[in-house]
């Protein structure tokens, strides 16, 4: 690698002059270390994991009426001190496993060919590479978490993320530290395939996390701006994995809900959704009464074995 010591060598290695916004990342930049550029993702990500759930759970702490409607399982809200504690998990695993992993994979990031100088990539390069690294994490993490529902895997790793049946944001990194290893790898595989700047990795980490913490919110807004992704899973379709619990055959995708309708693992919540549509579930009015969440006992009468194998009644 050559060693540009001003801009004026930037600029004669790019052949070109360089842009206002290359001119300011040259300016702040060019006298730090990749490593601490890198090292950068691990501020950024707590916080994100502090900042952005905040909204959500205090909606969910404070009981907000208003909301209430958008609630995915109305009338069920997380004690104050369960809140507490699993922020307080969050951040032990954030600080012994997170962070440490961010420390020591800088070669690896190095090796793929992550970019870190100018020039800067273009808005259209970010944005496939934003698909694409989406696309890629999402199949990967389909089969991983549909594998982490198997015997061992669950009892001992995946049952940690699931001991939130009513999810809420601060949940959505909650997990045993194994699972923060297994399901980091679809993470960094889009970059592998499609190594970027950078500023994309950056960007890349950030929309992953926030659209976990969006997914685990507990509450389906109808203004989400996400509502106009085609085929987005969103908040209402990974509580209901969460509500379902242990034996959940359905909803395993992180992001889209193609794989789940491809490879034949989303019967039974779209069953339920049937069954809401039809009126046979009365959803809302039912679960503010009992206090329960997607289905009471009642609502699996008439339910095929098929779809009712791992649907929990409460
Ligand atoms: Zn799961
Ligand atoms: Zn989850």
């Amino acid at each position: 690698m050559i060693l540009l010591t001003n801009i004026g060598q930037a600029e004669v290695a790019l052949g070109r002059s360089l842009t206002y916004w290359e001119g300011l990342w040259w300016e702040g930049t060019h006298n730090v270390s990749d490593y601490y550029l890198y090292c950068l993702n691990i501020i950024f990500l707590f916080t994100i994991f502090t900042i952005a759930p905040l909204p959500y759970v205090l909606l969910d702490v404070w009981k907000v009426k208003s909301a209430e409607k958008y609630k995915v399982q109305p009338g069920v809200h997380n004690a104050p001190s369960a809140t507490w504690r699993c922020y307080k998990v969050v951040m032990w695993t954030f600080f012994t496993v997170v962070g440490p992993l961010q420390l020591c994979s800088f070669p690896a990031v190095r090796s793929i060919g992550i970019r870190f100088g100018v020039p800067l990539p273009s808005v259209g390069e970010v944005c496939m590479q934003l698909v694409l690294y989406t696309m890629v994490e999402d199949y990967g993490n389909y089969w991983l978490h549909r594998w982490l529902h198997n015997g061992w895997w669950y009892d001992k790793i995946h049952s940690v993320h699931h001991e939130f049946a009513t999810p809420m944001s601060f949940a959505a990194p909650y997990a045993h530290w194994a699972e923060v290893m297994i399901l980091g790898v679809p993470t960094f595989v889009g970059p592998a395939m499609a190594p970027g700047h950078i500023i994309t990795f950056w960007l890349w980490i950030a929309i992953r996390q926030l659209e976990a913490i969006e997914t685990h919110s507990g509450y389906d807004f109808p203004w989400n701006p996400t509502r106009l992704i085609p085929f987005y899973g969103g908040a209402e379709y990974h509580d209901y994995h969460h509500f379902v619990g242990a034996k959940c055959s359905s909803n395993f995708a992180s992001v889209f809900t193609y794989c789940d309708w491809i490879y034949g693992t989303d019967k039974g919540y779209r069953y339920m959704k049937e069954m809401h549509k039809r009126g046979l579930v009365a959803k809302g009015q039912a679960q503010e009464q009992n206090g329960n969440g997607w289905l009471q006992k009642n609502d699996l009468k008439g339910l095929p074995a098929s779809l009712s194998e791992g649907i929990r009644a409460s």
